[in-house]
């Protein structure tokens, strides 16, 4: 072989790197890695961290008599073809249903709805969708301080702005949305404003729940601030069925009666099962070619497996049954988890907490000198004490070091009631440690 020859074989050979696209350098890690990873490094820590619904409640032989039913009967062979991109109709209709009982009005005033609802890969597919065909870099959406902070994750990715708007135990405060967007207004920035983002049932993470009012107020806000162009409410319902106590309320979506202003996020992650994979959106008209196109892009169709075995699983009723009794068992731990806040921390000073009438967390803020985040002393100190937390700095915007540090977001979703207070415990023993 002649010098040249290997010379050029040894460049082929030279390791090179990819040349990712921006919006790879836009989708950053998410914490729940790191979480992920501590609660493999330290199996003996109670996660209060952990999102997850309880296992011991999931569906597995109504799924299984389902599966049985779809496969032995007529459509199994339908059942195993691709579906469409928008979704199984179905399945449609059953939430078009579901839908009419949880807004407490006759299906006639939904008929509509069945053309404008989109069934998607969980409701994060969903969120997903929804911010790429919104979204051009630089874009704003405005959101509650704190708010999911995957969703962040999400507008990160596509380079959108996240706008805080700070919020209280009714939900996010609409006066602060006004100012706010009167502050973007005469920035010269209206025209950038495309959303306005909530998960105004049992918040993940501040537990909270948008009050009546304040739907409505928020509903005309959007409708008066829609100068040049349409802002939208992406109201992310995810936990809606998880109601303990507090009134039924309607859906920002269901109170705008022109159907034009409101994204109904729903999913039945947390109400059946996440496997399933099974989310939806309600959107407006002019809202469902964008999302079917850009989701035609991705997969053209969901799962339509797992659509039909829920389609089977409503029409038996097994679904209202499962969720009746899935509300009473999480009533119990949420029980569970206030009451334990209550034995361990009420003598903590400026410890304070909000009792979430659903949903699955519980937002606790400690004295405002301790910090939460993964690179203040608390996270080791509670991993050593045996029990993990998400910190409650992912869920606010703007840089990390101005971000509130002093929150923590606890979920009653997995531990059962012994294992919330044994948890709840040690993590108290973990601040007085540092008082
Ligand atoms: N929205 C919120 C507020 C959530 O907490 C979650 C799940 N953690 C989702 C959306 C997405 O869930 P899924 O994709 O399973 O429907």
């Amino acid at each position: 072989m002649s010098p040249t020859s290997e010379m050029s074989h040894e460049s082929a050979l030279k390791p090179v790197l990819s040349k990712f696209s921006q919006r790879r350098t836009w989708s950053s890690d998410q914490p729940i890695s790191f979480l992920m990873q501590q609660g493999v490094e330290n199996p003996n820590c109670i996660s209060l961290a952990a999102g997850l619904v309880d296992p011991v409640t999931l569906p597995v032989e109504t799924v299984q008599s389902a599966v049985d039913e779809l496969l032995g009967g007529t459509s199994a062979r339908e059942a195993l073809q691709y579906g469409t991109t928008q979704g199984n109709e179905r399945l449609r209709r059953q939430i078009v249903a579901l839908l009419s009982q949880l807004e407490q009005r006759p299906l006639r005033e939904f008929s509509e709805s069945l053309d404008n609802l989109i069934l998607t890969t969980g409701s994060q597919q969903l969120l997903s969708l929804v911010c790429e065909v919104l979204f051009d870099p630089g874009d704003i959406c405005l959101v509650a301080a704190p708010t999911y902070f995957v969703f962040l994750g999400t507008l990160a990715g596509v380079g959108a702005r996240a706008v805080s708007i700070e919020s209280d135990e009714h939900g996010m405060n609409i006066d602060a949305l006004e100012a706010e967007l009167a502050r973007i207004e005469q920035a010269g920035d209206l025209s950038r404003v495309k959303l306005i983002y909530t998960v105004d049932y049992y918040d993940n993470p501040a537990g909270t729940t948008l009050s009546l009012e304040r739907r409505q107020a928020l509903l005309d806000a959007a409708r008066r601030w829609s100068r040049g162009h349409r802002i939208l409410i992406l109201e992310d319902a995810a936990y809606r069925e998880l109601r303990y106590d507090g009134p039924e309320l309607p859906s920002i979506w269901g109170m705008d009666d022109s159907r034009e202003y409101v994204i109904l996020a729903q999913t039945f992650s947390k109400s059946f099962s996440p496997g399933i994979r099974v989310g939806y959106g309600v959107v407006p008209r002019e809202l469902v070619s964008p999302i079917c196109d850009r989701k035609g892009n991705e997969d053209f169709g969901s799962s339509h497996f797992t659509q039909q075995v829920l389609a089977a699983v409503i029409e038996s009723g097994r679904y209202a049954d499962h969720v009746s009794r899935l509300r009473q068992q999480y009533r119990k731990k949420r029980d569970a988890m206030v009451a334990a806040a209550e034995k361990y921390f009420s003598d903590i000073p400026e410890t304070r907490w909000i009792k979430p009438n659903g949903g699955l967390y519980v937002w606790l803020a400690a004295p405002p000198q301790i910090d939460t985040s993964f690179s203040g002393p608390l996270f080791p100190r509670a991993v050593q004490e045996g029990v993990m937390y998400v910190p409650g700095d992912f869920c606010f915007t703007g840089p990390h070091a101005a971000r509130p540090r002093q929150y923590m977001r606890l979920s009653f979703g997995v531990q059962d009631e012994s294992g919330i207070d044994e948890g709840m415990r040690r993590l108290s023993v973990a601040v007085r440690s540092l008082l």
